[in-house]
């Protein structure tokens, strides 16, 4: 692989949700009505939008966020952790008197978690007029879904791609579905949308899923291909997903095609699945680099 991935200035522009993530560890479940005295307590920047974004970013392309951060100090917290990340964040969205999105996780002693997710000022996110052209659109369905196909809309009308990671799984309409260019469900995903002949029959061009450490396939008209992950010693596959998703959209607006993106993505996801988190494990653009060059050696 040369190191033209990913390299030129091609545009990716995220929209989606930022999530505080607020993990609380108690030696077992609550049950109802009951109060439990907890042992640690940690918050993590999260969603899938800025996970993506900042992905996107770290992985070497001009990277703009769309989301809506509630004006309080959570929200000003992902700001910052963007914008440390080298994200554009002009279009973020303000919704006074909503609450920033957060993730309310309760993990027990046996690794067992619960979680409630607010969507808080996702749910209040709305399309946005950007002025720069992007090569790439990139969005999840953790905000509303006429957001997603509006900006999807304007991409195309503009020569963009537009690529949709269809997580948390939700029926899509076939309005929207006609918009994308490229899907990428996980093995889970792609079950619940009725699997890749039915998001062909809809109109999407390129199908890739991604199968945790098996790797992923790529499906498109007459096409099959089953690229194997690259062997790693995973600690924590949170955010391996996102790592994919944001980095093959950095490398296709950089120029690389759909199967030399796949495995810069591949790279970066499993980079990320040897660090914990899923903002602080996202690799730079050279670290995947001299990690595909070491993994031919
Ligand atoms: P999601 O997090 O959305 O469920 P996957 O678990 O399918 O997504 O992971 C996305 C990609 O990340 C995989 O296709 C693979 O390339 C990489 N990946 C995930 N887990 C591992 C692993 N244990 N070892 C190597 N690569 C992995």
């Amino acid at each position: 692989m040369e190191a033209r991935q990913a390299s030129s200035n091609g545009r990716v522009l995220v929209v989606g949700s930022a999530n505080l993530d607020i993990v609380g560890r108690a030696p077992r479940h609550p049950n109802p009505g009951e109060t439990l005295i907890g042992t640690q307590y940690a918050e993590y920047a999260g969603g899938k939008g800025l996970n993506q974004a900042v992905a996107a970013s770290r992985a070497g392309a001009p990277t703009s966020f769309i989301a809506a951060l509630g004006d309080d100090t959570a929200g000003a917290t992902l700001r910052s952790i963007a914008v440390d990340s080298g994200v554009d964040v002009a279009h973020l969205q303000t919704i006074a008197g909503t609450p920033t999105g957060r993730a309310l996780i309760v993990v027990d002693d046996d690794g067992e978690n619960t979680i409630i997710v607010i969507p808080g000022a996702n749910a209040r996110c709305e399309p946005s007029e950007v002025t720069e052209d992007s090569a790439v659109v990139l969005a999840q369905l953790e905000i509303p879904t006429p957001t997603v196909a509006e900006m999807f809309r304007r991409a195309k009308s503009k020569g963009a791609r537009t690529v949709l990671n269809p997580a948390p799984a939700a029926a899509l309409p076939p309005d929207v579905l006609r918009l994308c260019d490229i899907v990428i469900p996980n093995e889970h995903e792609v079950e619940l949308l009725g699997g890749v002949d039915a998001l062909h029959a809809g109109g999407v061009h390129t199908v890739i899923v991604t199968r945790g450490a098996d790797g992923i396939e790529i499906f498109e008209p007459n096409r099959h291909v089953a690229l194997p992950a690259f062997a790693v010693t995973a600690i924590d596959t949170t955010g391996a997903g996102d790592a994919f998703c944001g980095s093959l959209c950095a490398a296709l607006a950089g120029g690389a095609d759909i199967d030399e993106s796949s495995r810069f993505a591949m790279a970066t996801a499993a980079i990320a699945t040897t660090r914990p988190g899923a903002v602080p494990s996202m690799p730079t653009r050279d670290e995947v680099i001299r990690f595909i060059q070491a993994s031919a050696d």
